[in-house]
């Protein structure tokens, strides 16, 4: 930190442009907190700067009516430590948002991480110091860091989308967006409300809301597969079957594809009858969250007809529930197969079509011309609203990184570099910005997200103690390594089981943003496989410098 901002004590003063910090993080999501608190135990000095008013990243953010964990809350949580994990009692399968803040919030106290956390400090940008091998963090206050490593844990959900549509500024009511939902409480009671959006969170949002609002008004560009999360409390019983599970629920998700719990299908849709196959699907809409997607037919997936099945399952629950057969047609997705988007789950979504204030707009029927004064005009007439929610989404994958200013060796822009789409190693790293990482980032893998965010934190801190230890200042990936990790990316999202139509996993959802995938399908078993090579390899795919001028520092440490 430079004199006049606060922060650390520089901790080499024998040369003044010496980082102040080994080790700055930035996001206070569950992936910064993990990364501050292995940087930390691997004894490096650390900071953490995070754009929002406390700890959470996506469970800061998220605070709107309905937001909850699809994955396992149990599953979700940290593994690293059996003490935390004993006296967390999670008290749903599929946690809330607010318990989900709190236990992030208890685990930055119980770990004494909070003294190294700033807040209320958005990154404006990041440069590479060539001849010092070092970062210069600036924050929007002017406040500056200097840091050997920089970890941007930054999130691939944390920058929220509102599309382009005309008049919005116009608008004399509430405008809200579900990821930026304020602290406050939002008294919607009476009110006439429209959500834009079906996506995750606005399918969650929806049920949440209808019966307090005076009218509720859904405008849907995209049906989505939805199904039931089969949330419920944790018994006693469950509990304690947790803590004696413990170790052998970490090796399943430490292990897993997709770091969830659930048993994999080993047959596939055909080899059932009928009526087996539909009792089945029975047990699969009955059970909880992503086991539809994960305990499925094992060729769900890969065989059109098969998903066809499936699809044609959930068709007949859609039109079982909502009463009115011109909506249900509406919900029903006809441009995607199950497992072709992120499938959203939900709580009672369906059903709220049958209450008489809801109604649903289909914008590819009726589409959106503008945001008018009072409402929101379709190509059907006007609609007047007090409260518009825009339940649109993120700039996924790349955009809180692309936004952090960052600019590497010979000062190349990162957002230059990706201008065709983000290319990484491992998704951990691009090459030309040494000491540069974003686990948690574009083209990690796929499921359940702090687990194989983990693995990267946990490789991001190995190689940083490796550089450290064998008395090297910059490591980045070969960009050989990087150009075959971000090909085999764009191969396997070709392949099946694709998510071809999703433009929320190309990042096309954001007009002008580069067609490219932005998670990894390869996922978790390959990221294992590369981490055990590189390892074994002493970071063969890794170039290690020494950097003549800060060399006689480092060998001082
Ligand atoms: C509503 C919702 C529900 C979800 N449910 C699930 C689920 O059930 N299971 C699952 O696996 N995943 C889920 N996800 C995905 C979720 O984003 C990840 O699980 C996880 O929270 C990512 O953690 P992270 O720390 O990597 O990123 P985040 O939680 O997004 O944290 C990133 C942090 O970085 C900060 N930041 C960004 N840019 C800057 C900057 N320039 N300066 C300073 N700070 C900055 C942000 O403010 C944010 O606090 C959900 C996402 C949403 C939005």
């Amino acid at each position: 930190m430079r004199p006049g901002s606060s922060g650390p004590d520089a901790r080499d003063g024998t040369r003044p442009d010496a980082p102040d910090v080994d080790v700055l993080v930035v996001g206070a999501g569950i992936t910064g907190i993990y990364q501050l608190y292995r940087a930390r135990e691997a004894g490096f000095s650390v900071q953490l700067l995070e754009a929002g008013g406390g700890v959470g990243g996506t469970w800061f953010w998220n605070r709107y009516p309905g937001a909850r964990f699809d994955s396992e809350s149990y599953t979700y949580g940290y593994l690293f430590s059996r003490p935390l994990f004993d006296e967390w009692e999670w008290q749903e399968h599929f946690a809330a948002q607010p318990e989900t803040e709190r236990y992030l919030n208890h685990v930055v106290d119980r770990f004494d991480l909070r003294r190294h956390m700033r807040f209320d400090a958005p990154v404006a940008s990041a440069g590479f110091d060539e001849p010092a091998a070092a970062w210069t963090v600036t924050v929007t206050d002017g406040s500056m860091y200097r840091a050997r490593f920089v970890v941007a844990a930054t999130g691939v959900l944390s920058v929220p989308f509102v599309p382009d549509i005309p008049g919005r500024d116009e608008f004399r009511g509430e405008q809200l967006h579900t990821g930026r939902w304020p602290a406050e409480p939002v008294d919607l009671t009476g009110r006439r409300v429209a959500v834009i959006g079906t996506g995750s969170s606005g399918v969650q949002l929806v049920p949440a809301i209808a019966d307090e609002v005076g009218s509720l008004t859904v405008y849907q560009r995209t049906a989505n597969w939805c199904t039931p999360l089969n949330n419920r409390p944790i018994t006693a019983d469950e509990q304690a079957q947790l803590r004696a599970d413990f170790e052998a629920i970490r090796e399943t998700l430490n292990t897993s594809a997709h770091g969830f719990l659930h048993e994999a299908h080993d047959r596939g849709a055909f080899a059932d009858s009928d009526e087996e196959r539909h009792a089945f699907y029975e047990r699969m809409w009955a059970s909880p969250g992503f086991s539809k997607l994960t305990s499925n037919y094992a060729d769900l997936l890969f065989d059109e007809a098969a998903n066809d099945t499936w699809c044609e399952f959930l068709a007949a629950k859609i039109r079982s529930i909502v009463r009115d057969p011109g909506t249900a047609e509406k919900l029903i997705p006809k441009d995607h197969r199950f497992g072709e988007h992120r499938p959203p789950f939900v709580t009672g979504y369906y059903e709220t079509f049958n209450a008489p204030n809801v109604s649903l707009v289909d914008t590819r029927q009726t589409p959106i011309v503008r945001v008018t004064r009072r409402g929101i005009e379709t190509t059907d007439g006007e609609r007047e609203f007090d409260v518009i929610v825009w339940a649109t989404g993120f700039d996924f994958g790349t955009g809180a990184l692309l936004r952090l200013g960052v600019r590497g060796r010979g000062g190349l822009a990162l957002d230059e570099y990706w201008a065709d789409g983000p290319k990484t190693f491992l998704g951990v790293q691009t090459a030309g910005f040494p000491n540069f990482f974003f686990p948690g980032g574009p083209h990690a893998a796929a499921g359940n997200n702090p687990r194989y965010n983990g693995d990267q934190v946990d490789f991001v801190t190995d190689a940083m103690v490796y550089a450290r230890d064998h008395g090297f200042d910059a490591i980045e990936p070969d960009p050989a390594a990087e150009d075959a990790w971000t090909a085999m990316v764009d191969r396997n999202a070709a392949r099946k089981p694709s998510f071809g139509t999703s433009s929320y996993y190309f990042g096309t959802n954001v007009p002008g943003k580069p067609r490219k995938y932005l998670l990894n399908a390869a996922g978790r078993p390959k990221l294992f496989e590369m981490i055990a090579e590189i390892v074994a390899s002493d970071y063969q795919s890794f170039i290690l410098t020494r950097t003549p001028d800060v060399e006689s520092e480092t060998a001082s440490r």
